[in-house]
């Protein structure tokens, strides 16, 4: 019979954390941490395989699950004394989701189940404390009739409200035994109107409807939003955990908390982490109350003048400490802690890897190195290299003036400016429309990912440093400003009201997640400096891989910043970007306007020294390092004007007739340009262009290195060639003007003639283009589009359709299409290295700064990639991750 459930508790456990996929991650740490003999309430995992075989089977339980339950459930009373459904004797238990990758507020939790109208008193007797077992059961209906039964939270929470407002309280901590009776009574009342059913009383039902409803929220909106978010399989399913409960809320010496083993925002080794007095665990996500810090440290540093847990329950805090840095040891990364105090006695109810912001990511991979906790190259394969685009973000300049208009907890650090939404949709259309926004709550749920996603910042008005919002924005690297009271949000009115001004939707603020600030208007930023530890795991990867790292770059500016991102040239200068400022333009249109091959000479000759100049200082700024220029490739009607209007004034400016000008972009017109009049195919209509711009390189080439005392071998690159002699014609007049230009400056210059690889044709053909070219560079932007026959501009329309309808896992313009466009590259890269082993490979399209296609460029032996200047950090630490067989 399949083993459909694993029990853990009272020191062994049927599973381990090597058992992550099948039991899910909190089961699987339960189960570890019970075999450690840590204080682990008993309980039991039903297996993610059930919840994919629920699925399959029309949302039915395998057979054998019922009975599996029934004798865990009764292990469970064997360790903790009680047996569930007996009000003389009670076990009450949670039941929790629990996916193979952690999805924090994705799905949901029930508590204290198990309780009805005649446990409660059998709970009230046994703690001899009425209020608490009123308190838990209300906690229990509202949960349960939310996540099971599907009624509106808003609904519980009202009368709730008019409740404490009845009473004159403040907190829900004033309400008596008798005041939650009052409540659970409209409680129950209320859910009888709504469902036409009173709410069930039957345990084993409560059991089994709970069970359910933890697999069917697998599948509930925000979750698949989550999932599809972080590319995690919808075929993973998620587990289910029962645990007998412990309390957190039997008073003032009961307790629940959060805690990370180190920092997750700043990573300074130190445990961190927030706690309630008289509280059940979610009372702490919510941030429905602000939660005291852990540590006397931190509370000082916070201000707070409430009691750590290190005053108040000294015993729990030592042994939590103690706990916390042997989980650390044992998993050998920072860890994520949920507990709970039951009058003095300490609880371990999960721990995890625990998220943290990309600063925090590096130092503790750093520090872990220093205390030989880890390897030098585990510490590079812990950074997500796509996380590193956060450090990236701007901070705000110091000098710049702030005008403060409200202060909440630095959550998450980065400065960001936009509008103002107070809706997640409203987030997301925005967003569409390219408009920066900022999202504003009062405090977010999982319903609002895509509004967090689509939002430059985040800002709540309630919550603590682990609230919904702290941890979404951390995990998502956006800054956050999170329980900022003294702001007020009119979500009816649509209005945030601060420091006495009344700002509204489409208003500019700039949050400042580092500092906690919340600012009027735009304010300066500034690019962050990139050292200590971010430098350190780049030395480290960049003694890990194999592969070099070059930059796309078309002007000076952008070669300068790869350098100091650690560029190791220009594996692609997209020569055309130099054809557009000022006078420029206006000689490409002169040329592009001539009839005759003089008069194209003629206008070409005044581009000549602007194009040598920026070449030269290319050279320069590389100083030694190999500069891959490629040859005019757009189609020429991109350099014209377009609408009368426009060519009129062009043709006024040129000094030729409105009616020449329109002719002539009227002959240029081609129904799909993308296929048509650009490329190698320019250089073979007009060879006097790609002549020149040999001449430009070539002189620049001679002035560089006399120069600079470097020589300088200037790879030049031929766009879009699909036959062997279309890169033949071309590079015979590449040669003819290198060898005049040496002639002329009596200077040797070793240069190198290659090609791009961007068409079906081209890959095939490898062998036989190779003879010709000297290296291949592979335009995956270009080969992705014939390769699909998508139009690369028009991609974006309906790929996403297809993303969300799972016709499609990944844009494959952004990630490489490793199946198909990556087996061209292979074939490409192995034939043309069977013609001539030595020939030099390297990628240029976007996905030479994408993880996963790094990756693959690795396998298939490429010898660099080429991406833009700021995803230079990334490229170098996936290519030593690739190198090191990391994914
Ligand atoms: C490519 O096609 O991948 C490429 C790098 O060239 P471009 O994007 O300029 O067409
Ligand atoms: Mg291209």
């Amino acid at each position: 019979m399949a083993k459909w459930v694993y029990g853990f508790g009272g020191g062994s456990a049927d599973g381990s954390a090597e058992d992550r996929a099948l039991l899910g991650g909190k089961g699987a740490n339960l189960a570890e941490m019970s075999s450690l003999g840590l204080p682990v309430p008993p309980g039991f995992t039903i297996t993610t395989e059930a919840c994919t075989w629920f699925f399959a089977n029309g949302n039915a339980y395998p057979e054998g699950l019922a009975a599996q339950v029934d004798a865990a459930l009764a292990r469970i009373g064997e360790i903790a004394g009680g047996r569930f459904g007996d009000a003389g004797d009670l076990l009450l238990v949670s039941v929790r989701s629990g996916s193979r990758a952690s999805m924090p507020g994705m799905m949901d939790t029930v508590l204290n189940l198990g309780l009805n109208d005649e446990t409660v008193a059998a709970l009230a007797a046994g703690s001899a404390d009425e209020r608490f077992a009123q308190d838990s059961y209300r906690r229990f209906i509202q949960m349960y009739s939310n996540v099971v039964l599907g009624l509106d939270h808003e609904m519980f929470e009202e009368i709730l409200e008019d409740a404490r407002a009845d009473r004159g309280y403040e907190q829900d901590t004033e309400m008596s035994a008798d005041d939650w009776k009052g409540v659970i009574s409209l409680y129950k009342g209320r859910i009888e109107e709504e469902l036409g059913r009173p709410f069930p009383q039957d345990p084993k039902e409560q059991l089994w409807g709970a069970i359910g409803a933890v697999f069917s929220s697998w599948m509930n909106p925000r979750a698949v939003t989550y999932r599809r978010i972080h590319n995690i399989s919808a075929s993973w399913g998620t587990a289910v955990n029962v645990q007998a409960m412990v309390f957190g809320n039997m008073g003032e010496t009961s307790a629940t908390g959060v805690a990370f083993t180190r920092n997750p925002s700043t990573g300074e080794k130190a445990l961190y982490g927030e706690f309630l007095v008289n509280a059940q665990g979610e009372d702490v996500v919510a941030g429905i109350r602000t939660p005291q810090n852990i540590t006397e440290k931190a509370r000082i540093e916070a201000g707070s003048d409430k009691p750590s847990l290190e005053k108040l329950m000294p015993q729990a805090f030592r042994e939590l400490v103690s706990i916390a840095d042997r989980l650390e040891g044992h998993y050998r990364d920072m860890q994520d802690l949920e507990f709970t105090v039951e009058k003095g006695k300490l609880w371990m109810l999960q721990t995890r890897s625990g998220k943290r912001t990309a600063k925090a990511a590096l130092r503790i991979a750093v520090d872990m190195a220093g205390e030989g906790l880890i390897s030098r190259e585990e510490a590079v394969c812990r950074i997500d290299p796509a996380s590193l685009d956060q450090l990236l973000h701007p901070t705000i300049d110091p000098k710049a003036e702030r005008q403060v208009i409200g202060r909440g907890l630095p959550a998450s650090p980065g400065a960001a400016t936009g509008e103002i939404v107070f809706s997640p949709d409203e987030a997301e259309e925005m967003k569409r429309q390219g408009r920066a926004v900022i999202l504003v709550r009062v405090e977010t749920s999982p319903e609002d990912i895509h509004g967090m996603h689509a939002a430059e910042g985040i800002l709540t008005t309630r919550g603590g440093m682990t609230s919904h919002a702290a941890v979404v924005a951390r995990g998502m690297g956006k800054p956050c400003v999170s329980g900022a009271g003294s702001l007020r949000v009119d979500q009816k009115n649509g209005t945030l009201l601060a420091a006495g001004k009344t700002l509204r939707k489409g208003d500019v603020i700039t949050i400042d997640g580092g500092a906690g600030q919340v600012l009027e208007g735009a304010v300066a930023m500034l690019r962050p400096e990139l050292s200590g530890d971010f430098a350190a795991i780049m030395e480290w990867a960049d003694g890990a891989r194999r592969m070099k790292v070059r930059t796309n770059a078309d002007t000076p500016a952008d070669a300068r910043v790869a350098r100091s991102f650690g560029a190791e040239g220009i594996g692609l200068c997209r020569t055309e970007h130099m054809f557009f400022e000022g006078e420029r333009i206006l000689a490409m249109r002169e040329m592009i306007v001539a009839d005759t091959e003089e008069g194209r000479r003629a206008a070409l000759a005044k581009l000549l020294p602007m194009q040598r100049g920026d070449f030269a200082e290319l050279f320069e700024i590389m100083a030694g390092l190999p500069v891959t220029i490629r040859l005019l490739d757009p189609p020429l009607h991109e350099f014209l004007p377009h609408g009368e209007e426009e060519i009129a004034e062009v043709a006024a400016a040129m000094g030729i007739s409105a009616e020449k000008l329109g002719q002539r972009t009227e002959a240029l017109h081609e129904f799909n340009p993308m296929l048509g009049h650009r490329g190698c195919r320019l250089a073979i209509s007009y060879p006097e262009i790609a002549e020149m711009q040999a001449r430009a390189i070539f002189e620049a080439a001679a002035e560089a290195a006399k120069k600079t005392g470097d020589p300088v071998v200037p790879e030049i690159m031929v766009p879009l060639v699909g036959l062997k002699s279309e890169l033949d014609f071309v590079k015979a007049r590449i040669d003819q003007v290198a060898k005049t230009v040496m002639e002329e400056t009596g200077t040797h210059i070793d240069y190198l003639v290659g090609t791009m690889i961007e068409l079906p044709r081209a890959a095939l053909r490898a062998r036989e283009i190779a003879q010709a070219a000297d290296f291949f560079s592979f335009g995956t932007n270009d080969l992705t589009q014939t390769t699909f026959g998508i139009s690369r501009d028009d991609a974006a329309n309906f790929l996403e359709t297809y993303r969300l309808r799972g016709v499609i896992e990944q844009d494959p313009f952004v990630s490489l299409d490793l199946e198909g466009v990556g087996e061209l590259v292979e074939m490409a890269a192995t034939r043309g290295r069977e013609t001539r082993p030595d020939l030099k490979l390297g990628i240029c399209g976007e996905h030479g700064g994408d993880p996963a296609s790094i990756a693959f460029c690795e396998k298939t032996g490429l010898d660099y990639v080429s991406c833009s200047p700021f995803r230079v950090p990334i490229a170098r630490l996936a290519a030593a991750q690739a190198a090191l067989g990391k994914g």
